[in-house]
Order: structure tokens, then sequence, then C-alpha cells
């Protein structure tokens, strides 16, 4: 039995089935849909207002203190501290990027870019690695599985290393940048190439958890969400503790997005901010599928209320199946066509009056080649979010005046051939990237011969 006011709730407004904490499940056993944490509010020892949180700051010698998940854990209160599993996680920094801003259009001192590859595995999915492995401590699991674009096997495999559970992993056949595939095979994850993408793989995991009682990890878990809202948490506490205008996420999975919704719907319901922020969701034009349901005149699809077109999304994927559509991106953390998060997304979408919008892998390219010359850098995915940003400037949608953070998912090392590749101009051809690279930093050969090296270095 649980010891926490917490419970799971079927999100679906017309089944409303609650289920104990303490249930392993990744969707409503009554009828499918995805499944919610929620809180008795009323039961829980909550702030007066967010910069009490400041307090735990004090006794970061502590490792639940120290963790940027649970200093706030007060907002995500469903297990007990001594299940908790935490790697530091969460010490990630907002910085304020002029060089960004002025590349985007925004004025100077608005732009900041909330760099989650400083997590332990390198990328945002640690947030909800630390809460869903403490669930599984909590219910007893031994083994632990995931479906991975590259990020959610690294950092699932070093959970389960530290956490003494057996990690199970399905990744698509040359789908998986080597960056990541080298921490879950170094973590000793037990990793499986699935011959297909990562829909496939999703499709797969999820009959083999059933069939062999596994715990999932992925983002359909509802605890995995619970640990990613805090990233907001941290950007609130970056600005200190103003609201922004503007969050913008690449939308892949869509579970990051579905967790800043709820994350901002929850303090608003609680007081704890005057407002909540508008939200960008950011496709690749390769793998756009909430982009073509939100955008596309035929579906317009929005949450309303929970009442909303379904049949549309299930539409689309038949239509994906039938055409044999499938996503094709460089940005390979958001390179998913049937994103498992869509209905949540749909909801924080309309909790933060949000917008989506898809952009080409030239321009993510091009705004990730940015986001390293001014000294953060990142992988493809996460730079979706500083060229969606660009586009929205352009648009007049953000104004330029509006005080924006991107998210940046993941670390510049989790893809080296795409950066290296974008610099010289050598991509792997399955990932033609076609178009200009302006910021191309290219390697120079020089003789091994001392006054042909000065020669090199004073020619600009
Ligand atoms: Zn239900």
């Amino acid at each position: 039995m649980a010891d926490k006011p917490a419970f799971q709730k079927c999100m679906n407004v017309d089944c409303g089935a609650t289920f104990d904490i303490s249930q392993v499940l990744v969707a409503c056993p009554k009828c499918g849909w995805l499944l919610d944490v929620q809180y008795e509010w009323e039961k829980l020892p909550l702030p007066n207002k967010l910069s009490d949180f400041a307090k735990h700051w004090a006794t970061r010698d502590k490792p639940l203190d120290f963790s940027g998940v649970w200093r706030f854990r007060e907002l995500l209160d469903f297990c007990d501290d001594r299940y908790k599993v935490s790697q530091g996680e969460g010490q990630t920094l907002l910085q304020r990027c002029d060089g960004v801003a002025d590349y985007v259009g925004a004025n100077k001192g608005n732009l900041h870019l909330q760099y989650e590859g400083m997590n332990p595995s390198g990328s945002f999915k640690d947030n909800g690695m630390t809460a869903a492995f403490s669930h599984a401590a909590m219910v007893g699991a031994t083994r632990v599985c995931c479906a991975s674009t590259g990020n959610t096997s690294a950092s699932l495999a070093r959970y389960a290393a530290a956490a003494g559970m057996e990690a199970i992993v399905f990744v698509g056949s040359g789908r998986i940048a080597f960056g990541k595939l080298a921490q879950a095979l170094d973590y000793g994850a037990r990793t499986f190439q699935i011959a297909g993408d990562f829909d496939d793989c999703m499709a797969r995991v999820k009959e083999a958890t059933e069939a062999l009682n596994l715990y999932l990890v992925n983002s359909v878990n509802p605890f995995r969400l619970e640990g990613q809202k805090t990233i907001m948490l941290r950007v609130l506490e970056g600005l200190n503790w103003q609201v922004p205008d503007w969050i913008v996420c690449p939308g892949g999975n869509l579970g990051n997005s579905s967790a800043f919704g709820k994350m901002f719907g929850e303090l608003k319901t609680l007081g704890l901010i005057p407002r909540v922020p508008r939200l960008a969701v950011i496709n690749s034009t390769g793998a756009a599928t909430l982009d073509r349901l939100v955008n596309s005149p035929q579906t317009l699809l929005r949450y309303n209320g929970g009442r909303f077109a379904r049949q549309a999304i299930c539409a689309d994927y038949d239509w994906q199946d039938k055409t044999n559509t499938k996503p094709h991106t460089i940005a390979s953390a958001i390179e998913i066509a049937k994103p498992v998060n869509m209905d949540k997304c749909l909801r924080a979408l309309e909790i933060c009056d949000g917008v989506v919008r898809a952009v080409p892998d030239e321009d993510i390219m091009n705004a990730k080649a940015q986001v390293g010359r001014h000294g953060l850098g990142c992988e493809p995915a996460s730079a979706a979010s500083v060229a969606g940003t660009k586009l929205l400037v352009e648009e007049g949608i953000i104004g330029r005046d509006e005080r924006v953070v991107c998210i940046l998912t993941g670390h510049a090392l989790k893809d080296p051939n795409a950066t290296v590749g974008y610099h010289t101009g050598e991509y792997d051809p399955d990932h033609k990237v076609k178009g200009d690279r302006p910021f191309a930093n290219m390697p120079t050969p020089v003789a091994n011969e001392l006054d042909a090296i000065i020669k090199a270095i004073e020619c600009k």
C-alpha cells in the first residue's frame, strides 16, 4: 500500500479510473489511455512560495537535496526517501546567451539556454529516470527495459547499474548515435538491436514488458514525467522565480512538453506562479507528426478540454503505415513518427497556449553550430529548439523583447558524427543535409613543419 498521498489516474476524461501508486502500469487497464501521477496536495507539506525551495541548498551534502530533481520533492512526492535512486542528476545550467539571441533575432538578454546535457548521462532523461527507478525500487522491480533512440538507453543503463537492476535495451538498427550506444554498452545494459525503427522498438518493448513482467521506463511510465517536471523548476529558479514568456523544446516522443505542461498547470493551481509561460514544441520536418496534426487545415487538432478528435491521430498513424512513411532526420533523438505522449502533449499545449512548428535538418544543424560556437554545444535534436525559436521570431509569434528559454536536451558529445559531418561536409550518406553550412569550421591540413604551421595560423 502507498504511504504517500499520491495515486495514478487515467487521463481520459470519460474514464478517470484511479490506481494505487504501487501498481506498475503504463496505460489505463480499462481504456488504454495514458496515466498521470496525481497528488492530494492538501496532505503534502508544500512551500508557500517557490523560493522556499532554496532551503534545500543549505543541506546539499545530503544526496536528495543535492539532486536537481529531489530537492523539489514536495512537488513529486510519490515515494518514500528510502527507495530513491539518485545519481546527482539535475545539476544543470540556465545560461543567458546573447550570441544565440542575436542569431534567432531576439533582443540581448532575452534568450536563455537550459542545458540539460550536464546531467550524469549527458541528457535530460536522467531527470525522469531517477523518478522511474525510485518507483521501480519501491515496487521491488529487478529487470528494467526501454526502447530508445539512444539517450533513454544510456540513462537507463546508468541508473540500473547504480541500482543493481538488470538493464534491457531495445534500439533500432542503424538509428543510434555512437555516443549513446557506447554508454549503454559500457554501463552493462543488455542491448538488443531490433530490425526496425524506434516506433517498431516501442511496439516490441511493450509486448516484451507484458510477456516477461519487465519494468518499462519509457515515457509512457507516468513517473518518468514527474521527474522531468523539475526541469521547469530549475528554469524558474535560474530566473529568480520569474516566469519566462516562452519555453521552447524539441518534440520527439513528447514527454518533455507533456511534463512541462503538467508542471505549469500544477504550479498555477497551487498558486505558486502568477501565470503560465507559452510553450513551443519543435519537430524536425523529417518527423513532424505533431506539427501535421496540430497545424494542417484538415485536422487542426486541439485538446479541447480532453474531448479531442483522437481518431485523427489513429488515422495519421494508419496513413503512415499504409504509405510506408518513415521518419528521417539527422536529429535522431526526435526521429519518432508515433509519439507515445501525443495526448498529454496536446493537453500541455492547451495549458500553455502552445504552438507547434517543424524545422528542416539544415536549420537544426546551423542552429546547433551556433549553440556550439557560443560555448555550450548540444546534440542535433536539442538545436531544434533554437531553430524553432528563430522561425517563430521571424513569424512574429515570439516577440524580440520576450523572454525565451530554449531547452537543450542533450550533450554535444552524444552525436560526434553529426557534428564533424557538419563542419567537414562529410555526412553519413543516410543523413544528407542539403544547403549551405554557413558556420562550418573546417580543419586545415598543414605540413609537419613550423614555417608552414605559422603561415597557416597567421593566414585567416
Ligand atoms: Zn481509462
